[in-house]
């Protein structure tokens, strides 16, 4: 670990540093620090060991360690572990944790040896790192998650930086009529693995930012993802006044004034968070534009501390910023009026010496239309010298939506770049693909996962064990449904099973299989063979147009042609994506193009052996290769947004109908689809040394990190 990083974890989170005390431990000592690092979470034999633990416990804990060993009354857990033999395992493991913690040699240190000094800053509104720490909505949180176990892996000195949502997100309970309620929860703290680190005279380290005529106290809670430290603020303690405490409540809930609030938080609350713990940046990553105050902030410090004129002060900032944007759809990019960020921002100004004019010009596209009101995207762009969408085709889209803030730039030349998602492989791969990976390609694969040569020997497995597997997954995701229904025969596990799971947003058009509900009854019953569809997929909490998609496809769930071919399961979260991504045979993907800036959800897919069907956007449109999978169109975008959605329609029957179900249903004797398994197999080779979070986070080091951190030492 980093020394900064591995100082913290020693002197404020009371690590056990030494050899001695380690070897020191009991065995409930090493199972509690086991699950206080989230390392546990991409490690299957470790998962496997605690829920032997207490099978039962495991799943109504929501596969929570911390939860799970509560549990056991005091004393019981050694009786418990002693009983099953466990302890070996137990210390196995700790010791496998600690050497992991400790050791010197990682793809950091050999390839980027510059970073290691100073920590990377990583700020994001959302993080999703399993599904029993609710601070996630969806495809940003997930990809932040991932994010910071990639770059735990490869030795890069991280620290992740959001908020502490007690409340969460929403779960999702559709009600008789098929309309989302949501339903806040309160997470029990003491169930999470996160500590509040102390200072010296042993009370909890707390940041303060003034807020109208107030101050705004947050405390910071601090997660271990493996070797990467995790920095959550929390603004419920007793020094807040009642209104403020709530701040943090929610993900994504409350008005404008709560949204700028939670923005200020993260951003200079974020960055004030990391002094406070005597962490110093070398690199500040806003993934997304919700940080983006970090960057003032950072610049009032050289204004006050360095003595900076603002221009300059802003300039080098920016040069040691990352800016990462990941939509183009208009309401994913915030914006404040004048009077709101003059309220509640007017201190941050003053500090900085500026003027109102010149502060709101930072975030308008036109710095001079004094009617445009502040947008954070713009902020990061005009705050980050290093700036990326999330996918080639999005690079563009990003060019061109942002052309305006470049005058006199054609949209070529708009610094932005372009770094296509990729996904945590151990954090979405079966179990049992995991140990056909081992066998087949070498146990160190993971560690060459970015190279396209890792993934030959996939050509070499044979064709029934790899379809085997597949179909056991397909089995329990089958089950999983059925469980979670409370109908054990809702679904076949022998059907052709398509999935469709992600957020219901209108342009992602999750009901376009609806589209002709007599052609798609046919299609379900195809003489071929059966197929069956499975969705699930929360809309957000104010859009009614989302909602109204879901309560479709639950009331066509209800309508007798379609029983036992259609399932929609409740409450998707990282539990159900797993199943998912792990059991379907095929991943359906329908968003209105060019909107979708990547998705990673089809991504997951391809290493258990599903096949994407999908629109060329986002990812697939340069992964595609023509035998990887399958394709809905040929990229043509129409104008005419209903025209666009007739015709994929069409198109993705066509598809089905002509190729996909054909394909599936072409049996040898043995009951192998080889033509199918082909493609499974290349769909694997080509895509999986691309898009894993490996490939992306070293890109981010080699194009961004690497420069930026320059950037500071040359200042
Ligand atoms: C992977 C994932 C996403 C992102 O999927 P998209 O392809 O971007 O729609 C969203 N939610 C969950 C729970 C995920 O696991």
């Amino acid at each position: 670990m980093n020394r900064q990083l591995l100082s913290l974890a020693s002197r404020i989170l009371g690590d056990a540093g030494h050899r001695q005390e380690q070897d020191a431990l009991s065995i409930e000592g090493r199972l509690r620090e086991l699950s206080f690092n989230l390392w546990w979470n991409w490690h299957p034999q470790v998962l496997e060991m605690f829920r032997e633990l207490d099978p039962r416990g495991w799943v109504e804990t929501n596969h929570n360690p911390i939860a799970l060993l509560k549990r056991f009354p005091t004393g019981e857990l050694a009786q418990r572990a002693a009983e099953l033999s466990l302890e070996n395992r137990i210390s196995f493991h700790y010791r496998r944790l600690q050497e992991y913690l400790g050791s010197e040699q990682s793809w950091c240190s050999a390839q980027a040896g510059a970073l290691r000094v100073n920590p990377i800053a990583y700020f994001s509104a959302e993080f999703g790192l399993h599904e029993s720490l609710p601070l996630y909505s969806g495809g940003l949180g997930v990809l932040a998650g991932d994010y910071l176990k990639s770059a735990s892996d490869l030795g890069l000195p991280m620290v992740g930086v959001g908020l502490f949502y007690a409340n969460g997100y929403f779960r999702q309970r559709l009600d008789a009529s098929g309309w989302q309620r949501e339903e806040y929860g309160v997470t029990e703290i003491e169930t999470l693995p996160m500590r509040r680190p102390v200072g010296a005279d042993g009370a909890p380290i707390m940041i303060r930012i003034p807020c109208d005529g107030e101050t705004l106290t947050a405390g910071i809670w601090i997660a271990r993802v493996g070797r990467t430290l995790l920095l959550l603020l929390d603004s419920d303690v007793e020094q807040n006044p009642a209104h403020l405490r709530g701040l943090t409540g929610r993900l994504y809930g409350g008005d404008e004034v709560t949204r700028i609030r939670q923005e200020i938080l993260l951003g200079v609350g974020g960055l004030r968070a990391l002094r406070a713990l005597d962490l110093r940046p070398a690199v500040l990553h806003l993934n997304e534009g919700h940080s983006a105050f970090a960057v003032l902030e950072r610049t009032r410090e050289r204004v006050e501390e360095d003595g900076l004129l603002f221009e300059d002060a802003l300039r080098e900032t920016s040069l040691q910023t990352v800016f990462t944007t990941h939509t183009p759809v208009a309401a994913g990019h915030d914006r404040f009026s004048a009077d709101l960020m003059e309220r509640e921002l007017g201190w941050l100004r003053s500090a900085l010496k500026v003027d109102r004019d010149r502060l709101m010009q930072l975030g308008r596209v036109s710095p001079h239309d004094g009617g445009e009101p502040f947008c954070m995207t713009v902020l990061s762009l005009r705050g980050s010298r290093y700036r990326n969408g999330v996918s080639s085709l999005h690079g563009h889209v990003a060019r061109r939506m942002w052309t305006d803030v470049w005058p006199g730039h054609t949209e070529e030349e708009v610094p932005i770049g372009h770094i296509t998602n990729g996904i945590h492989i151990r954090s979405w791969l079966a179990l049992s693909m995991n140990r056909l990976f081992d066998r087949h390609l070498g146990a160190s694969w993971p560690a060459h996962q970015s190279e396209c040569r890792t993934w030959l020997p996939i050509a070499s497995i044979s064709d029934a064990e790899l379809w085997e597997t597949h179909s056991v997954l397909r089995r329990y995701l089958i089950d999983f449904v059925c469980r979670r229904s409370g109908r054990p025969d809702l679904l076949n596990p022998h059907a052709l099973t398509i999935g469709f799971a992600r957020r219901f947003a209108t342009y992602k058009r999750g009901t376009i299989l609806l589209t002709d509900l007599d052609r798609l009854a046919k299609i379900l019953s195809n003489v071929n063979g059966p197929v069956q569809l499975v969705f699930a997929g929360k809309a957000h909490p104010a859009d009614n147009p989302g909602k109204g998609l879901i309560k479709q496809i639950v009331e066509i769930t209800r309508d007798a042609r379609f029983a036992g071919r259609l399932a929609f399961v409740e409450d998707y979260d990282i539990n159900v994506a797993r199943y998912l991504v792990q059991g379907v045979d095929v991943w359906l993907n329908t968003p209105l193009r060019p909107l979708e800036a990547c998705g990673t959800s089809g991504q997951k897919v391809v290493f258990n052996g599903g096949l994407n069907l999908s629109v060329l956007d986002g990812w697939w449109a340069e992964a595609y290769d023509g035998l990887n999978g399958f394709a809905i169109g040929d990229g043509t975008v129409h104008a005419n947004a209903a025209i666009q959605w007739h015709r994929d329609a069409v198109e993705l029957y066509d598809k089905l109908e002509n190729e996909v179900i054909p394909l599936f249903f072409d049996r040898d004797a043995a009951g192998l689809p080889h033509g199918w398994i082909d493609r499974m197999k290349r769909s694997m080779m080509t895509l999986a040394w691309r898009y894993n979070a490996d490939r992306m986070v070293t890109d981010y080091v080699s194009r961004s990190y690497l420069p930026a951190a320059g950037g500071l030492s040359s200042s």
